[in-house]
């Protein structure tokens, strides 16, 4: 058995991003950046207003109070995607929306708001300051400006960013092909069950939360506990997938036939056991073909519980390590703990837990059923409370260490 995070280590040392593709900036959603992102133009790309109102030059405005507003003739109106062609008369203001091009006779844009408006003249109540209102070329960044940094996720506004560059395509890191074998001469599927049987859910609940990371090519095989069907699923498997994917019979009982099978396809085993709570039978191992062509097998445990957790916390950050991201753990807080628990030692437990944000700080309930079979406590769970491996208690009161569930 080792500590979880030697584990977790060991999976992250055997993975690499995969191969770089362009991909059209419509289907970038979620996808890592496979190069730094350096600014084609300036930002913005030329003088403009923030608001819209009235350009001036400064000194027209000197003394304007309420009780004296200044009045200037308006010279014109420049929506924004126009170009004022002509130079701004002396003495005149100049009417522009927001976005509209700045001319360069225009030192400040006063707020239509601020300014009143009757036959073609504008009537200013104070004085304005130079460049106010007026975004200026280059205010954000200029060119060649590192915009997004390799491993960025592509999230709404980092999508935004790019179009704001005019980039239609954008290089980003290969997605792995996910295959997920699920084991157990028990499970059925939707429909009737027989005596015995049990719905399968961790075929449900896995492949979802590999969806969840924007990952498509997902395929979901079912197999019975016989060591034949074991073999021939995983075979098929490593042949298509980047990462296979196994649910149940990796434990120690007589029908527990993943690692053997695996092992017999050739398949090199880098741990089996982590001590952690729940997901103990955890497997993970490498298999390697003629051509050089990597696959890695997670052999997750059955119990639904410890299926997913151990998913979120070795190999989800294996995925996204495989997508290219840069951030690949957990975002993860300190919490006051509403109730006492305890365990054993000797384990890492991750307890599910409820995260709230309180008057008094961030608060986190421990859920009460957390044994591993236990899923309902864990759709309702939006954290994990990191109960440290030689810790037996915690008490009521006392930070404790708080992971996101990003689900
Ligand atoms: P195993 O790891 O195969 O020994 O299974 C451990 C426990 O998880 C047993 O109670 C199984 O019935 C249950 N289990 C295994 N696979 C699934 C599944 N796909 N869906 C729901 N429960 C499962
Ligand atoms: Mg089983």
């Amino acid at each position: 058995m080792i500590p979880f995070s030697e584990a977790l280590d060991e999976v992250l040392a055997r993975v690499a991003a995969m191969e770089r593709e362009d991909v059209a900036l419509g289907s970038a959603l979620g996808r890592f950046l496979a190069s730094n992102v350096k600014a084609l133009s300036a930002m913005p790309r030329f003088d403009n207003s923030s608001v819209d109102g009235f350009g001036v030059r400064v000194s027209d405005l000197e003394g304007a109070s309420s009780e004296h507003p200044v009045r200037l003739p308006v010279a014109g109106t420049v929506p924004a995607g126009s170009l004022w062609n002509g130079s701004l008369p002396p003495r005149a203001a100049l009417k522009l929306m927001t976005g509209a091009p700045v001319p360069p006779e225009v030192e400040a844009v006063v707020m239509r708001e601020d300014v009143d408006e009757a036959s073609g003249a504008a009537a200013f109540r104070g004085p304005a300051e130079h460049g106010q209102n007026i975004r200026r070329r280059g205010g954000e960044y200029g060119v060649g400006a590192l915009l997004l940094r390799e491993g960025t996720k592509l999230t709404p506004p980092a999508v935004a960013v790019l179009a704001s560059q005019g980039m239609a395509r954008v290089s980003v890191h290969g997605r792995p092909r996910v295959q997920l074998v699920v084991t157990g001469s028990e499970l059925a599927l939707q429909g009737g069950l027989a005596a015995a049987q049990i719905y399968d859910s961790n075929g449900w609940g896995l492949e979802a939360a590999i969806r969840c990371l924007g990952i498509e090519d997902v395929r979901v095989t079912t197999c019975r506990d016989d060591p034949g069907e074991v073999r021939s699923a995983l075979a098929a498997a490593i042949e298509e997938g980047d990462v296979v994917i196994t649910s149940g019979g990796v434990s120690v009982g007589d029908f527990d036939f993943v690692p053997s099978a695996f092992e017999s396809l050739g398949g090199r085993r880098r741990f089996w056991r982590v001590a952690i709570k729940p997901g103990k039978p955890n497997y993970f191992g490498e298999w390697e073909g003629a051509s050089g062509r990597r696959t890695f097998l997670f052999g997750l445990p059955g119990n639904p519980v410890g299926a997913l957790l151990s998913f979120e916390r070795l190999v989800r950050p294996a995925l996204l390590k495989l997508m290219g991201a840069r951030e690949l753990r957990p975002a993860a807080l300190q919490a006051r703990l509403t109730q006492a628990i305890h365990k054993a030692g000797g384990r890492l437990e991750f307890v599910r837990g409820i995260l709230a944000n309180t008057a008094e700080g961030a608060e986190v309930e421990p859920i009460a059923a957390r044994e591993s079979h236990m899923l309902v406590g864990l759709a309702s769970a939006n954290c994990l409370i990191a109960f440290p491996r030689d810790a037996t208690r915690l008490e009521a009161g006392s930070l404790v260490d708080v992971e996101l569930l990003a689900w």
